[in-house]
Formats: C-alpha cells, structure tokens, sequence
C-alpha cells in the first residue's frame, strides 16, 4: 500500500520546536508524534526549530541530544534545523516594527513591584498596565536600551482562533493577559514573539503542539496580526501528566528517552488516542508507515491533561501518591 510520506507535495508545513533545556521525555515525544503524522499525513514538509532564544535555560549538548534522540526515533525533518539564538535580528525587525505603529512601551517595573499583581486562570501575572503611559524612552533605543522590558499594548478586542480539536478559542488580553513582554529586561527576546516571528519565516502553516500552550496562541494570534502575518492553523493535544498531576518536564525529572524507541513510540500514538496498529510493527518505519497513513486528529481525547504511562512519567506512581 502506498504511503504518504512523501514530504512536501501539499503545501502543508508543519514544524517540531522543542526548547533544549534538557534531553527529550515521553511528553514531549507526544507533541513531535502528533506534529509528525499530522504533516506526513497531508503530505506535508515537518521542519525542525530549536527555541533557544533563552541562552539562559538552554543547556549545552541539549540540542544535540534532542536530535539524536528524534534521529533514532525515526523522524525525518525537511530542511534545515533553525536556531533562535541565531534569529535576533529578524526578532528586532519585528519588534521595531511594532513599535513604530506605536504598539510598543518600554517597562521599568521590576519583579518586586509586580509581585502583588493579580493571577491570571493559569497562574501568570496580569501585568497592570504600570508603564504604559509612562512614554518612557531609553536613550539606547529598542535595540539596546538595558534594564527596561519592552511590552505589546494589547488591542482592547478579543483574541480568538479555532483550534483543529478543542474548537473556537477566545482571550480578551487586556482582562486576562495584559500587556505582554516582547523583550525582556535582560536584552532577551521572549518567546510569545520569536515563534511568531519563526512561524512565518518559515512558512508555518499548521501548528501542532500540547495543549499547555492554548492559552499562549491567542498572544500570537494577536501579534500574527498586528504584524500582518498569515495565520497557521492550530492542533493542540493532550499533555502528558505525571501522578502529581504535573506537565512531565526537567523539573518534574521526567526520564529522558533512551530505551528502544518502538514502544515509546507506540506508548505516544495510544496517548493520543489512536487505533494501534493490527498488526505490530517491527520496526520504526513500519511504525512511520502506519501513522502517516491512519492518524486521525478525531480520535485525541477530549481532555487537556492525560497521565502518563507511569514508566514515562519518572516516578514510580506510588511513591508520588505518597
Ligand atoms: N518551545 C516550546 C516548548 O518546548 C514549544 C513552542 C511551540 O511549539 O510553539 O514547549
């Protein structure tokens, strides 16, 4: 039976964008499983981009290991691997664009001082729009200028999208967000800006990604515009849980991917809900043949959080529930 593995006939390009704080765990496998079948499935490109745009948290060999691992997993990724600690300027490009439709302030309020600002429904300040009229102007200009944040004035009209899976999708930023950072204090760009910016240098037209990051898209969705981008189309799936109920990641110690890669993989596709195949797989391209050919976005569960098999997950559930 034919396959549809062959990339790039359909326009589709969907990419894969860990962030190289640490070796790749189950959760993460989840997110370049869902983003992999869902572009070889419409005989799509997959690209590959390396969100190290905070030097800071990114830790040296991460990256290489993150494509090791996605190497012996059997993914095969279309062009070249983009790097965001490589992309400042476009980043600055965008951002002085912004500011020069008069959409950008720069902020002086330090941690301490936003302490006491409420909590968003997922736990992030609100920022209360403290320097917005303040027309502070660093000498050293956007670029440069040191100590200050530079923030978007959120539009008063609400955010919305369509997500593939859990459907129409709408944020008033002003109420929930506030104004939100472009570039931080430390000369950073932040991350709400350089995906944007990445997703459509690189002609991103389908974003799929675990659904921690819903409440981040109406952000981006809102910068797509004001920047005049065009919109992707967006997938979120189900994250994978530890039995604390927390997002597998590094702090949560979640074991990095080092044994046979074709149960793992079979672990993500029952995660994400989808019919295992009649008969087993024996190899990783086998496995690569059957979900290009039978991925069906219909068949994700319905909820945000799942847990994850427990040998994933990097604690034993017992010990957890403790
Ligand atoms: N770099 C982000 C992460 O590793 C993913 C961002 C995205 O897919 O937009 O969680």
């Amino acid at each position: 039976m034919a396959t549809t593995t062959a990339a790039g006939t359909s326009g589709y390009r969907g990419r894969f964008a860990p962030s190289p704080t640490g070796p790749l765990h189950f959760g993460s496998l989840v997110a370049a499983v869902a983003s992999h079948a869902d572009a070889r499935s419409a005989g799509g490109q997959w690209l590959l981009r390396i969100e190290d745009v905070d030097v800071a948290r990114a830790r040296a060999g991460a990256s290489d290991a993150i494509l090791a691992t996605l190497e012996r997993f059997g993914f095969g990724w279309d062009g070249p691997v983009w790097r965001q600690s490589l992309r400042g300027e476009a980043y600055a490009e965008a951002l002085s664009r912004l500011d020069a439709l008069g959409l950008v302030y720069a902020c002086a309020c330090t941690r301490r001082e936003l302490a006491g600002a409420p909590l968003s429904s997922i736990g992030e300040r609100i920022y209360p729009g403290t320097c917005r009229d303040r027309a502070l102007r660093p000498a050293a200009g956007i670029a440069s200028a040191s100590r200050v944040a530079w923030r978007l004035r959120v539009p008063a009209t609400p955010a919305g999208f369509v997500d593939r899976h859990y459907g129409p999708q709408s944020q008033d930023l002003a109420v929930e967000v506030g104004d939100f950072v472009l570039r931080r204090s430390d000369g950073l760009y932040a991350y709400q800006l350089a995906v944007v910016v990445d997703d459509a240098a690189q002609g991103i037209t389908d974003v799929v990604r675990g659904a921690d990051l819903l409440a981040s898209t109406a952000r981006q969705v809102c910068l797509q515009r004001l920047l005049g981008y065009p919109a992707p189309r967006y997938l979120h799936v189900p994250v994978a849980i530890d039995a604390r109920g927390d997002k597998l990641s590094k702090q949560t110690r979640a074991p990095a991917l080092s044994g046979d890669p074709l149960p793992a993989l079979l672990a993500a596709w029952r995660f994400l809900g989808q019919a295992a195949p009649a008969d087993a797989p024996g190899s990783v391209a086998e496995f690569w043949a059957h979900a290009a050919a039978h991925w069906e976005p219909r068949r994700l569960a319905p909820a945000q959080t799942l847990p994850a098999p427990p040998i994933f997950a990097g604690q034993p559930a017992a010990a957890a529930q403790r």
